[in-house]
């Protein structure tokens, strides 16, 4: 099975606009360089390493603003710049994108930072996490290459996301998620009517299973959405960076702030920049990417700490749940990013976390979920240590939504008065003189 042929122009779509020409050639191996046609596998023939899509450089060089602005108010206005998705009726995708980039002033003033500041809100996106993003690339991957089925191992986001696409597509899906994750994502995966399957082991374990259940004949059928075809799900998170670039008005902001699972999203934004500045879409003004994770599941900031290539895997804990990944599959990658643009990888414990949650709230009215509490406990963190410049333009990814991990605010975030319904007793609390 092979997706549409590479640089292949189609007729006008029915839903008007001109169709992009798809700019993949096929996949790249990003150990050794083999390359290959455009298939469902994410390890390299000869020498095992992650495959990655491969773009004709002559047609992503092409695109213009033009061509984008004239696009969907969503991430398929950078259809020329992915692998899948350029006719509409391909689609598999519940429209994710465009989330708003908000103005960040009363955090920055309380930090210090004179640069500015914003929170690229991706809590805003349909099943309310930037998985949807990933999700749309892979389940449209998934259908173009014949598959009937999508499955993922999840540490929450994902299961919510595949499960809703699936819903939207009358697609069957399967999710694999550990048994003892937030009841907000349990709920979010099971709403949509598809298989959820709790498993009683860590994100690492669920992922091994469905890795082996993946070989199997019963799942031939099956695309795992960030197993056999991780690299169009890969994808996906370029459209962040582009949509940050876009937002500043054409602009890559000097700082970046990222939080991170595999890596994955980090490597990306750091991608969609570069993809840009070739394009000429933007000036190269250099830019900065940090990695923010948990002091529960610090892998590749542990690596960073010490100047190791490789990610020592780790068993993780804590209750920033959808990081919780031990063992990442784009570490080293991430590592890479961020030591070449001269950024750096920031941990937090869990009481920063709760505290970032509602710093973020109380300043900006983004409500983040722990993901996003992490990256801005570490923003903080990052600027007292002099790592970040205070002086330089500055954006910090919210992944994901609040009212998803509600479990770690219940003991400390409380309403601040209780009152019967009346004035009496309003003026005893102390509302009123
Ligand atoms: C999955 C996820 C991430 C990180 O994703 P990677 O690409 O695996 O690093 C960040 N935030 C949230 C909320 C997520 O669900
Ligand atoms: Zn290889």
């Amino acid at each position: 099975m092979t997706l549409t042929a590479p640089g292949s122009v189609q007729a006008d779509s029915s839903a008007g606009g001109p169709i992009p020409p798809c700019p993949m050639r096929g996949l790249v191996c990003r150990n050794c360089g083999a390359t290959s046609a455009p298939v469902a596998e994410h390890a390299c023939a000869e020498c095992f390493g992650p495959l990655e899509v491969d773009y004709d450089p002559e047609l992503l060089r092409a695109v213009t603003r033009e061509q984008i602005e004239a696009g969907p108010q969503n991430i398929w206005r950078y259809a020329a710049l992915l692998p899948v998705g350029q006719d509409p009726a391909d689609r598999v995708t519940l429209d994710p994108g465009l989330t708003p980039l908000v103005r960040a002033d009363r955090l920055a003033a309380e930090l210090g930072m004179t640069g500015g500041l914003w929170v690229k809100d991706d809590s805003a996106n349909p099943t309310h996490s930037f998985k949807d993003r990933v999700v749309s690339m892979a389940a449209t991957a998934a259908r173009g290459l014949g598959y009937r089925r999508i499955a993922a191992a999840s540490t929450g986001n994902l299961a919510n996301s595949v499960a809703a696409h699936a819903a939207r597509a009358g697609l069957p899906s399967l999710v694999f998620i550990p048994s003892d994750l937030e009841p907000g994502k349990v709920v979010q995966s099971a709403v949509y009517g598809q298989t959820l399957v709790t498993v009683d082991g860590s994100y690492d374990d669920v992922n091994r299973l469905t890795s082996e259940l993946a070989e199997t004949d019963e799942f031939e059928d099956t695309a795992f959405v960030n197993q056999n075809v991780r690299p169009y799900y890969a994808e996906g998170s370029k459209t962040m960076g582009y949509e940050i670039a876009e937002q500043l008005g054409w602009r890559i902001p000097a700082q970046v702030v990222i939080p991170m699972a595999s890596g994955s999203l980090l490597t990306k934004v750091d991608k969609a920049f570069r993809e840009l500045v070739a394009a000429g879409i933007v000036e190269d003004t250099g830019w900065r990417v940090f990695g923010a994770q948990s002091a529960g599941c610090d892998p590749i900031a542990t690596a960073f700490d010490n100047g190791w290539d490789v990610v020592r895997p780790v068993k993780p804990t804590g209750i920033a749940k959808s990081l919780n990944i031990g063992n990442p599959a784009d570490g080293p990658y991430a590592l890479d990013a961020v030591r070449r643009t001269g950024g750096a990888v920031g941990r937090v414990g869990d009481d920063e976390i709760v505290q970032g949650i509602r710093d973020l709230a109380r300043t900006t009215g983004v409500f983040a979920e722990t993901a996003g509490g992490v990256t801005t406990a570490v923003l903080r963190r990052l600027v007292e240590d002099g790592r970040l410049d205070p002086s330089r333009e500055t954006v910090i990814l919210n992944t994901g939504e609040g009212l998803k991990t509600l479990d770690p605010l219940l003991p400390t975030v409380t309403p601040t008065h209780r009152v019967s319904p009346s004035l009496s007793s309003a003026r005893q609390a102390g509302l009123v003189g």
